[in-house]
């Protein structure tokens, strides 16, 4: 039996690029059919989040055109991983296999070939890893890099160089969804699920068209989310800077005290305003981050639905 793939694609307000990239996908995936990689009931299933402008148009008109175009809209804009989601929970039952993309063709199509052959050969996770960082900006490059290397020193296991380009079972993807979480960072989450998995490598694009929807304020909004919901190391951080201050106070004490007794005490107002400013600058930060974490469990407490679908391109409109 051929597996049934669906390619799941997350859209938000990608007018300009989506109508470039869409024949693209189905290329790629008429290709994989016709290959005999693949079932013939394979689709490409795009999500829109809530876009603004009239994403969710050409999505639907895409549909009409062809039967292995379907999509899903949701009633808001919620986030890149929560489309992903959305798009995960719509397609596992009607399928095997997920690929996981980005719609704006800045990852290469040819590296599902590669995943779907990794798949046939017994894995049920494939990583896409770029295989060079070319196509970003300085700034990008080095943020991103030293992300992954400081989520790796808290504890957080996260393939090096892998966003949201991956291939996933069904069994996976329905493991993956039994996570309850809201504050999600996938491909975080993914290595926690486990089964065999292996990585492929492929050349990453610039942008075919269209402003990238990731603006700085996101993207650290994004790398909080992953480090505090997959590690509590920063609060052992808190504990362990208490402790170091608490012993150079100590010195100090002893320090002064043995200064009084020997008669060298002199007006130290500059050193005590510093030592004041400096606990009260380590306070604020410590009582920052246990708020983050408090504020998480808030969230998490409410289990609020992660997505809620509003539209689907109708079955009816198969030809
Ligand atoms: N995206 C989304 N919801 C959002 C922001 C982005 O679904 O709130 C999608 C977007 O349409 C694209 C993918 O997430 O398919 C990655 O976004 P983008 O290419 O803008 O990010 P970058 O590659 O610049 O990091
Ligand atoms: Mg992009």
């Amino acid at each position: 039996m051929k597996p049934i793939l669906y390619i799941v694609i997350p859209c938000y307000n990608e007018k300009d690029v989506l109508p470039i990239t869409a024949p693209m996908f189905l290329e790629k995936l008429n290709f994989l059919i016709s290959s005999e990689k693949i079932s013939e009931d394979s689709r490409i299933l795009f999500v829109n989040d809530g876009s603004k402008d009239n994403t969710w148009d050409i999505i639907s008109s895409f549909a009409a055109s062809d039967k292995h175009y379907k999509g899903i809209s949701l009633s808001r804009n919620r986030g890149q991983q929560n489309a992903i989601l959305a798009g995960l929970s719509e397609a596992k039952d009607n399928c095997d296999i997920i690929v996981t993309v980005d719609c704006d063709g800045q990852d290469d199509l040819n590296a599902i070939d590669l995943m779907v052959d990794e798949y046939l050969n017994g894995c049920e996770v494939v990583y896409g890893v770029r295989s060079s960082r070319k196509s970003d900006t300085f700034f990008k490059r080095t943020t991103a890099q030293g992300f992954y290397k400081f989520m790796n020193s808290l504890g957080v296991e996260s393939v090096y160089n892998h966003s949201e380009y991956r291939l996933l079972s069904s069994r996976v993807v329905e493991h993956l969804l039994s996570f309850k979480e809201v504050n999600l960072f996938i491909r975080g989450m993914v290595p926690l699920v486990g089964f065999r998995s292996t990585s492929v490598y492929y050349e990453r694009y610039e942008r075919l068209a269209g402003e990238t929807k990731y603006p700085f304020k996101k993207m650290l909004a994004l790398a909080f989310d992953g480090i505090t919901s997959l590690s509590i190391k920063p609060i052992r951080l808190i504990t362990f800077l208490g402790f170091i201050v608490a012993v150079i106070s100590i010195i100090g004490i002893i320090w002064s005290v043995v200064n009084a007794f020997i008669g060298h005490s002199v007006a130290g107002w500059a050193s005590t305003v510093s030592i004041v400013c400096f606990l009260g600058g380590v306070q604020l930060i410590s009582l920052g981050i246990i708020g983050e974490y408090i504020g998480k469990i808030y969230l998490e407490t409410k289990q609020r639905p992660r997505f809620i679908i509003s539209e689907r391109t109708d079955d009816k409109n198969e030809k």
